[in-house]
């Protein structure tokens, strides 16, 4: 197995790393109330999708 040559320093590391994202990817905010959902999928907090479709609570 391959060994690498020398030490990767703290900056090359933490440049790599800042591609790591901090959010799930295909998080978008709910049109109606702004708090961030999954995309394609209900709102968990006000129930709706595309404008009207209401879940009961
Ligand atoms: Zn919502």
């Amino acid at each position: 197995m391959a060994v690498p040559f020398r030490r990767t320093s703290k900056t090359a590391k933490r440049q790599r790393r800042t591609h790591f994202k901090l959010q799930v990817p295909g998080m978008v905010s709910c049109p109606n109330c702004g708090e961030m959902k999954l995309a394609h999928r209900v709102c968990k907090e006000c129930g709706t999708y595309k404008g009207k479709e209401v879940v009961s609570k």
